[in-house]
């Protein structure tokens, strides 16, 4: 075990009203490290019951405290919560490696510590946002009225997210509500419950958040989240998750036309362009593809290289992801750990038998890996399919890429868009310029080009097409929890 790691402790107790309490009927469900199969722990198994609390404290506290007036009080409560997740930084990180299988290597950046620190971004923005717009004087049917537009906060909201990055999701989704002034009901994965219920340990113990802002639900059962999208007295639903759970959670808050914030799945493509250093970018997209295994929705998983440096470019790919492997997650050199389960894992060999029935080739991996425990499965890279083969149009959520041939920008473009998804990108060219005119032809919410990278707090992030609804983080993401109200008073 690297030096970094310390004890995996968990929290087996959910946040209600701002207490910890064990679920109602005292159930508990286990919590697996992806690495080993060992049993961490358990964690409180909440029931409808358990969130019908959660929802009731988060609507008394947004009803009755001074907290959605009160930007002063948000921003030093959010950074007091940010200072206490950075003084646990060690046991958060030994839980993320163990609960989540996340690579040591990466919680220095976007699975820890880089969501603690952007929590700091979403308290000044509480205290810098401009709340009050003045529109001045209008005159509407020969009455003259001064104008005001209010933005305040959206109400309760139901946060629901998946087991992929729990923290980044997590903190992106309360950073911005808490500094918008709303009261959340944080629904965990029921892959990842610790990592929520230790933040809501925190949130109790060392932040002066009012009982009732911030309610943490562990629980095995996923119906928990339906129950938040069509509760009444849920305003809004943030959804971290699968596009097919996303519609669900979108049909579900329609019967209350509740406001959805929807983050879903990708299959982001990764162009190479005929004037490019191959090499380069060939290792950059192996590197990237397979980095916390593949278990990211905005991984580039669809590599389009030109055909006629085709073959030269999938050799070079092949043989630094097969350089990469598998590896233990507590190691400092690992960049590509298990899957989360062994469903999971399931799930992506049915993904790569389908490839071989397409017609497809690995150029490199295509199996579990050799190892005793744990949900490995080799770095792979699919040939011989065109893009409409399901391992080209589905998100597999694994370390497997499919490198097809383009010929030219433009049908390199076509293929890019060529998909029911619209989350991210990236290009690489020799000419920076008509790299960046890719990136601008490219129907996603996000573009790197040449190596550039747009995950910040400042950077609006989310889909078009199936990939999502609205942004999260960025002043964008931040005024999806706000509400717009316009007052007139005579002139
Ligand atoms: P999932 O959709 O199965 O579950 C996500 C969350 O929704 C979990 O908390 C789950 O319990 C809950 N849920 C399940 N059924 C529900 C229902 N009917 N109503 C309400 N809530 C329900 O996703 P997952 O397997 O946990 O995570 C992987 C998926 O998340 C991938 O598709 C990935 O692309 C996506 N993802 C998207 C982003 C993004 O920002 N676009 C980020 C990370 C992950």
């Amino acid at each position: 075990m690297a030096d970094a790691v310390t004890e995996v402790l968990g929290c087996q107790q959910l946040l209600v009203g701002g207490k910890l309490v064990d679920a109602r009927e005292g159930a508990v469900f286990e919590t697996v490290n992806p690495a080993t199969e060992e049993v961490l722990g358990v964690a409180a198994d909440a029931t409808a019951a358990d969130m019908d609390d959660g929802i009731a404290a988060a609507r008394a506290a947004f009803d009755t405290e001074a907290w959605s007036s009160d930007p002063a009080l948000r921003a030093r409560c959010i950074r007091q919560l940010r200072d206490a997740l950075q003084s646990h930084a060690e046991e958060l990180r030994a839980l993320t490696v163990a609960e989540v299988g996340a690579p040591v290597m990466l919680t220095s950046g976007a699975h820890l510590e880089g969501p603690i620190a952007d929590l700091g971004w979403a308290a000044d923005l509480a205290e810098s946002y401009e709340w009050t717009t003045d529109l001045g004087i209008g005159d509407t049917m020969g009455i003259a009225s001064r104008r005001r537009i209010v933005r305040e906060a959206a109400g309760v909201v139901g946060a629901i997210t998946p087991w992929n990055f729990p923290h980044q999701i997590n903190f992106a989704k309360l950073g911005p509500a808490l500094a918008a002034g709303c009261a959340v009901v944080l629904k965990a994965a029921p892959d990842t419950p610790w990592c929520a219920s230790t933040v809501g340990r925190i949130i109790a113990e060392e932040t002066d958040i009012p009982p009732g802002i911030v309610n943490v639900i562990t629980s095995s059962d996923h119906q928990l989240g339906a129950q938040l999208a069509t509760d009444p007295r849920v305003d809004m639903v943030s959804f971290t998750g699968s596009t097919a759970t996303g519609r669900s959670v979108m049909a579900a808050a329609a019967l209350t036309l509740k406001r959805v914030f929807l983050e879903l799945g990708g299959k982001s493509a990764f162009l190479v362009l005929d004037d490019a250093d191959v090499a380069a970018a060939c290792g950059f997209a192996a590197f990237s593809g397979i980095i916390h295994a593949g278990q990211g929705c905005a991984i580039t998983t669809r590599i389009l290289l030109p055909r006629r440096r085709f073959d030269e470019g999938v050799e070079l790919m092949a043989a630094t992801m097969a350089s990469i492997g598998v590896g233990d997650p507590t190691d400092p050199a690992t960049v590509c750990g298990p899957l989360i389960s062994a469903r999971q894992r399931d799930r992506v060999e049915g993904y790569l038998a389908d490839a071989i029935d397409q017609g497809g080739s690995f150029a490199c991996g295509g199996s579990r890996a050799d190892r005793d425990q744990g949900f490995f499965i080799e770095p792979t890279l699919v040939v011989g399919v065109d893009n409409s083969a399901t391992i080209a149009q589905e998100e597999v959520f694994g370390p497997v890429l499919v490198a097809i041939p383009h010929d030219g920008d433009d049908d390199a473009v076509r293929l890019a868009n060529d998909s029911p998804y619209g989350l991210s990108g990236a290009v690489y060219g020799g000419d920076l310029d008509r790299a960046v005119g890719v990136a601008g032809r490219i129907r996603t919410g996000t573009v790197g080009v040449n190596g550039g990278l747009w995950y910040a707090a400042d950077v609006p992030f989310g889909g078009y097409k199936q990939s999502g609804l609205g942004r999260e983080m960025g002043v964008q993401g931040f005024e999806e929890y706000l509400e717009t109200k316009a007052i007139a008073v005579p002139a």
